[in-house]
């Protein structure tokens, strides 16, 4: 580790750990060479002694109370609680820490962590707990940036994946692939050294399987990351159609019970609007859009605007067509989009809805929308949105466009993280220049600075070798109390 924790400069912190909510506990950490007492300052036990925390046996928890001392030296009682003891190393920064349970009202858990600060405490920074924890060597920075993956998930796959990469999922594979290096860097630092014992001779095409079942590798990684930022962050998905298609019966109709997340973007009638919802497992962040369509009304023109801009970010399309009317012109404009964005590798599912009604289009019609633009027909599913046929067959529709089935059960590795995306692409850079000193029959020392440069590279992730400055960033994106 290239950072070493230095506990002479370090004060003690606090902050309030729980969710800033009404809920039944809450718990004001304390962490730092201060910890046991400033605790022992606040702390009463049942029948109102003081105690010395720091004498406690380690990793311990107790009944009693907090007080305030007046400055007549007299005590009033604050909140009962539940206060435990951790003794450095063997706490969550691995610093000596109190950690008081009290009652989880908000004003309660403030006027806590006021005494706290008033005892001797600093107010820690967001993630500051985090990276002591990280300083302290007890995880590494991957581990570090998974804890607050952890705490912002969205979903169950991002919550598993965070969880994964906190365990070292990520850590020991990028470990696996920095020893690959590191042995090669060795071989030929040891043969050009020492060549009476080492010889490099034919060396040269076992490093070049090595640079290619590296480079598989790290591909690999990268491609399951777009798979996996989706699942994570979720699909961003457009609803398109000519008016009265039904758009906004089927976003209600997938939104259900989660309508309360409805977010309607301020503007006009003819706006776009946004809604995330559930749908398999999986998020879709989606944008019921205005009609796409020429016009001369300027209010109109903003909601079309907006509407073309939600097409661009889409990952996928929904292209509602209603099929107790005939395909109008307007269809064969909105499929002329959507056949753009599919050419930039934008997915999409073509949804013949009110099929409870009679209907006035034939399958065949609707596929020339596409086939006769040279452009391969999307999935096609029926459905009417009044007796949600077809409603359970979109879902899995999606999970087939997305595999995400497969990748959440497959429990693979995922890079959500984009700075660990960059290192693993930089040090695949890397691999990729040495292939390409040995085809040109570079001589070996070309070779090591580039395996040099990957093996660095990844050290990155793992919080090797990253400039303070780096640390600092990562760190302040912690929410306080982490
Ligand atoms: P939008 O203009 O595309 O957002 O369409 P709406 O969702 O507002 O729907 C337009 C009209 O079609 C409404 O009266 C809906 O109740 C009706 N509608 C939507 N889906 C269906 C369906 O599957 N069957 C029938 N019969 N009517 C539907």
């Amino acid at each position: 580790m290239a950072l070493v924790f230095d506990h002479l400069h370090t004060d003690t912190i606090a902050a309030i750990a729980t969710a800033m909510s009404e809920a039944g506990i809450g718990i004001i950490r304390i962490s730092g060479p201060e910890a046991a007492a400033i605790g022992s300052r606040l702390y009463r036990t049942p029948n109102r002694q003081k105690t010395d925390i720091s004498l406690w046996r380690p990793g311990t928890i107790r009944f009693g109370y907090i007080v305030e001392t007046d400055r007549d030296g007299k005590e009033k009682l604050i909140d009962e609680v539940m206060l435990s003891f951790m003794k450095a190393p063997h706490s969550y920064t691995t610093e000596d820490t109190v950690e008081i349970n009290t009652h989880g009202g908000m004003f309660l858990m403030n006027r806590t962590l006021e005494l706290v600060l008033a005892a001797g405490a600093r107010l820690a920074e967001p993630g500051e707990f985090t990276k002591r924890a990280f300083l302290g060597g007890r995880i590494d920075l991957a581990r570090a940036e998974a804890v607050m993956d952890l705490i912002s998930s969205e979903n169950e796959f991002a919550r598993k994946t965070s969880a994964a990469q906190m365990e070292g999922a990520v850590s020991s594979k990028i470990r696996e692939l920095r020893e690959k290096i590191l042995y090669e860097i060795a071989f030929i630092e040891s043969a050009l050294d020492d060549p009476e014992n080492y010889t490099l001779e034919g060396y040269t095409d076992k490093l070049m399987d090595t640079c290619i079942s590296l480079e598989m590798e790290m591909n690999d990684l990268l491609s399951h990351a777009e798979e996996g930022r989706i699942l994570k962050e979720g699909i961003r998905t457009a609803i398109i159609g000519r008016p009265n298609v039904g758009k906004s019966s089927l976003l209600n109709h997938l939104a259900g019970e989660e309508r309360a997340i409805v977010t309607e973007i301020e503007g006009t009638t003819r706006d776009t609007l946004s809604e995330t919802v559930r749908v398999g497992g999986v998020l879709l962040h989606l944008t019921d859009t205005a009609g796409i369509r020429e016009t001369e009304d300027k209010v109109e023109r903003i909601g079309v605007h907006r509407a073309e801009k939600a097409l661009e970010n889409a990952d996928l399309i929904l292209f509602l067509i209603d099929s107790s009317r005939e395909l109008s012109q307007e269809d064969a404009q909105i499929a002329e989009k959507i056949i753009m964005r599919l050419q930039e590798g934008t997915k999409c599912i073509l949804l013949v809805n009110k099929t409870d009604l009679s209907s006035e289009i034939k399958e065949e019609e609707v596929k020339s929308l596409f086939i006769s633009r040279g452009c391969e027909c999307p999935p096609l599913l029926f459905c009417s949105l009044q007796t949600g046929e077809g409603m359970k067959e979109l879902g899995e529709y999606i999970a087939k466009l997305f595999h995400t089935g497969e990748i959440a059960e497959k429990n693979e590795i995922f890079l959500s993280n984009v700075r660990h995306k960059n290192a693993v692409r930089e040090a695949l850079e890397s691999i990729c220049l040495v292939k390409e000193s040995i085809m040109n029959g570079m001589s070996e020392d070309f070779f090591s600075i580039d395996l040099m440069n990957a093996y660095r590279v990844l050290g990155t992730i793992l919080g090797e070798a990253v400039e303070d400055d780096l640390v600092e960033e990562i760190f302040s994106k912690f929410c306080l109390g982490k």
